[in-house]
């Protein structure tokens, strides 16, 4: 099955025995299955590794009673947003519109978060809402962003040790493309852009997971 580890004969068996005899020494394994401990040690390494054994010392090993997708499943829940977050791309607040669609051509990203002269977060602006502003017979180059701006306190943040899992539900629940990874400051709700997290980030994982890639422990 795609993401969830494979196991070869020789460590299904070692399952059995384990799941039976547990705890149980490499030794006493290697006994029932008529092979050396030294052959049985890359089977139990990857058991241990993947989370179907644990071992203690002068114990020996156990079944954890988990099977290959609770381990997926755990190690899924792991994945923090900085280890997928991209740069975040920002115009200030009083850029025009019209400079806000060239950034958006230019840097090919699909949300620009708009900042202060402090440059602290004020707000988001979407494909659409650019779509909107240029629709009208408004000028684009005079009208500036924070007029047509999602704002502060409305929009959806995240931090860098966030669970990812967590910043994928919230852009499902909310509807969004893209949400700034923020960091506090000194002011309560006013925060500093580190990192977007978007749904290509959250493809990008998908794929690591489907791949096995995850390097987590
Ligand atoms: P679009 O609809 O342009 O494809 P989104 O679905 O991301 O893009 O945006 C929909 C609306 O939600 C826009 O008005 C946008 O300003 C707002 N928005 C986008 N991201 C956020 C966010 N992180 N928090 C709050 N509002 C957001």
């Amino acid at each position: 099955m795609v993401g969830t580890i494979e196991l070869n004969q020789r460590q299904e068996k070692i399952l059995a025995i384990v799941k039976e005899n547990g705890p149980i020494t490499g030794e006493h394994i290697a006994d029932q299955l008529n092979l050396t401990r030294a052959t049985l040690r890359p089977d139990l390494a990857i058991l241990t590794m993947a989370g179907f054994l644990e071992a203690r010392p002068r114990v020996g090993y156990f079944y954890t009673g988990k099977n290959g997708s609770q381990l997926l499943s755990e190690k899924v829940k792991k994945i923090r947003v900085h280890e997928y977050a991209s740069l975040p791309v920002v115009v200030s607040a009083s850029n025009s519109v019209y400079d806000a669609i060239c950034t958006m051509f230019l840097e090919d990203v699909g949300t620009l978060f708009v900042i202060d002269k402090h440059k602290h977060l004020v707000g988001v602006l979407s494909r659409k809402d650019l779509l909107r502003a240029s629709m009208g017979k408004q000028e684009i180059h005079q009208i500036p962003v924070n007029i047509i701006m999602t704002r502060m306190p409305n929009i959806t943040v995240c931090k860098k040790e966030d669970l990812l899992i967590d910043v994928a539900l919230k852009l499902m629940e909310k509807q969004i493309d893209s949400i700034p990874v923020v960091k506090e400051t000194s002011m309560d709700d006013v925060f500093e852009v580190i990192g977007r997290v978007t749904k290509t980030n959250m493809t990008k994982a998908l794929v690591d997971i489907a791949c096995d890639n995850l390097d987590l422990q």
